[in-house]
C-alpha cells in the first residue's frame, strides 16, 4: 500500500515514510492511494481481542513493516490501559451506549493512537539507527499522550507546543511531570491554533527537517488515524447485532481526526450508519455542517479545552474524498481559506455526518442530566457529545476520564472525581520551557536542545 498527499505534488510513498514525515512535504495530509474494502473480512474479525483486531487492521496498511514486527508493536501498544476490553461498552439504554476511549495512561482517546506511534518509532529508529526529534502542538491531550507514549524511547526528543493557561492543571502535570530528559514541554503566550500554525512553517523548512529528523505526532500523521480507526471496528462488533448498523456514532470533535476515522472506516464497507460531529462553542464544523461555508472564527476557550480550535487540520483529508480526489480542487479550497479566512461550497455535501454544538452554560447543565438520568459521569468533553437531538441508536465516545476535570465535574453533580494515576503527578515537580510562538524561536531551541 502506498500513500498519497492530499495536495498531489509529491509522488506516493511507503507506510513508514509517510509516518516518519507526519506531513507531507507539499504541505498536504497522507492518505491510502485506495482504500480497501473490508466487508469481506469483517465475519472472521467479529470474534478477535483488540490487539488482534488492531494487527489484522493495520497489516493491511503498514505494508513494508514486516508482521512479526507489526504484532509485536501492537502487542506492546495496549499493555498499559486498564480495561481488558481496552475500549469497553457501556449500555446506558437501549438506545444509548457509552464507548470507553479514556482507559490509557493518560486517560484520553488520544493514547490509543501515541501508544501505538511511540512503538512504531522506536522500532523504525531501532531499524534505521537514525534518531528522530519530535515535535507537536496540543491543545491538551494530544501532549500528555505524545510525551507518554515517547517516554523512555531512545533515541526520540520530544518537543510539545501548548498554550499557556488554556490547558487544564492536570493536563499540564502529565506533560511536565514526567522526569523525562527526553521531554521538552514548551508553552507559548496564544491560542492553540498559533500554536499549531507555527509549527506547520516549521515543517514546511524541509532543510530544518532533515538536519533534525523531524516528525509530527499531531493529529495529521496518518498513524494515528488509522489506529483510531480500530475502535470503530471494534465498537461496531460489540453493540447489539440487530441494532448495529442503525447506530450513529457522536464524536466529540476538535481536529476532527477522531470522527475522520470512524468516517474512513464507513467508506472501507463497514456498514455504519452515520456520524454526529458534536463541537463545544468553537463550532466552525458544525457551522459548515449546518450551512456550507467553512469560516474562521476566533477561539473562545471552554470547559472542553481540547477542543478549542477554529481549523480543522484533518478536514482536508475529508476534502480530498469530498471533492472527487482532486487535489488540485484542495489545493485551490485551502489556499483561499487562507487568504480570506473562509471558503463557501456550493451544493455542499455532509455524506454521512450530522453535527450538533455545546457551549459551556451547556456542558454542565448536560454533565448533571446523563448522571441523574443514567448514573453515568461524563467529561465535559464527552458532555457535549449528550447534547438533546437524538436521533435513533446513538453510541457516544467518551475521549476523557472525568478525573482530568475535576473542577467542572464538582460544580456539575458535588461529586469529587480522582484517578491514582493522577494523584500520584500532583506531588511531583513541573519542569516547562517558555517559546515565542514563531517559527524561528522554536527552531533555535531544538537545534539548542
Ligand atoms: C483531542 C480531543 C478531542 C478532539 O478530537 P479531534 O480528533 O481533535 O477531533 C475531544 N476530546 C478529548 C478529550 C480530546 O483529547
Amino acid at each position: 500500500m502506498q500513500y498519497i498527499s492530499t495536495r498531489g505534488q509529491v509522488p506516493p510513498v511507503s507506510f513508514s515514510t509517510a509516518v516518519a514525515q507526519g506531513l507531507a512535504p507539499d504541505g498536504g495530509l497522507y492518505l491510502p492511494q485506495t482504500l480497501p474494502d473490508l466487508a469481506p473480512l469483517l465475519p472472521a474479525w467479529e470474534s478477535l481481542s483488540y490487539a488482534e483486531l488492531c494487527e489484522a487492521f493495520l497489516a493491511i496498511f503498514a505494508t513494508d513493516i514486516d508482521r512479526a514486527e507489526l504484532s509485536g508493536i501492537v502487542a506492546r501498544s495496549y499493555t498499559k490501559f486498564d480495561h481488558a476490553d481496552i475500549a469497553p461498552i457501556k449500555k446506558l439504554s437501549d438506545e444509548l451506549f457509552v464507548l470507553e476511549l479514556f482507559h490509557g495512561p493518560t486517560l484520553a482517546f488520544k493514547d490509543f493512537a501515541l501508544q501505538l506511534l511511540g512503538n512504531i518509532y522506536e522500532a523504525q529508529i531501532a531499524r534505521t539507527g537514525q534518531p528522530i526529534s519530535v515535535l507537536g502542538a496540543t491543545s491538551g491531550d494530544t501532549g500528555a499522550a505524545a510525551i507518554h507514549g515517547l517516554l523512555g524511547k531512545s533515541g526520540v526528543k520530544t518537543f510539545i507546543l501548548y498554550p499557556e493557561g488554556r490547558v487544564s492543571p492536570l493536563q499540564e502535570r502529565q506533560m511536565t511531570c514526567t522526569g523525562a530528559d527526553n521531554v521538552y514541554p514548551l508553552a507559548i503566550e496564544g491560542s492553540f491554533d498559533d500554536a499549531q500554525a507555527a509549527m506547520k512553517t516549521v515543517f514546511e523548512d524541509r532543510a530544518f527537517a532533515e538536519e533534525v529528523g523531524l516528525s509530527a505526532v499531531n493529529s495529521i500523521n496518518l498513524a494515528r488515524i488509522l489506529a483510531q480507526c480500530v475502535y470503530y471496528l471494534s465498537a461496531f462488533f460489540r453493540l447489539p447485532a440487530d441494532i448495529r448498523e442503525d447506530v450513529t456514532f457522536v464524536v466529540p470533535t476538535g481536529n476532527f481526526g477522531n470522527v475522520l476515522a470512524g468516517w474512513l472506516v464507513q467508506r472501507m464497507g463497514v456498514p455504519i450508519k452515520g456520524f454526529r460531529v458534536a463541537t463545544n462553542q468553537n463550532d466552525i464544523l458544525h457551522r459548515l455542517f449546518q450551512t456550507g461555508t467553512y469560516e474562521l472564527d476566533a477561539v473562545a476557550p471552554s470547559l472542553a479545552p481540547s477542543m478549542d480550535i477554529q481549523v480543522a487540520s484533518n478536514f482536508e483529508r475529508f476534502l480530498y474524498y469530498a471533492e472527487g480526489q482532486d487535489a488540485a480542487k484542495v489545493r485551490e479550497i485551502i489556499q483561499t481559506f487562507k487568504d480570506t479566512g473562509q471558503y463557501v461550497f456550493e451544493d455542499f455535501q455532509a455524506d454521512g455526518f450530522s453535527s450538533s454544538r455545546t457551549d459551556d452554560a451547556e456542558i454542565g447543565v448536560i454533565i448533571k442530566r446523563v448522571y441523574e438520568q443514567y448514573g453515568y459521569v461524563a467529561d465535559p468533553h464527552t458532555a457535549c457529545g449528550f447534547s438533546d437531538d437524538f436521533d435513533g441508536p446513538e453510541i457516544v465516545l467518551a475521549t476523557a476520564h472525568p478525573a482530568k476535570f475535576p473542577d467542572t465535574i464538582a460544580e456539575a453533580i458535588q461529586q469529587d472525581s480522582t484517578h491514582p494515576s493522577l494523584e500520584t503527578l500532583k506531588a511531583r515537580a513541573i519542569v516547562k520551557h517558555t517559546v515565542e510562538p514563531t517559527p524561528e524561536a522554536i527552531k533555535a531551541f531544538m537545534r539548542a536542545h
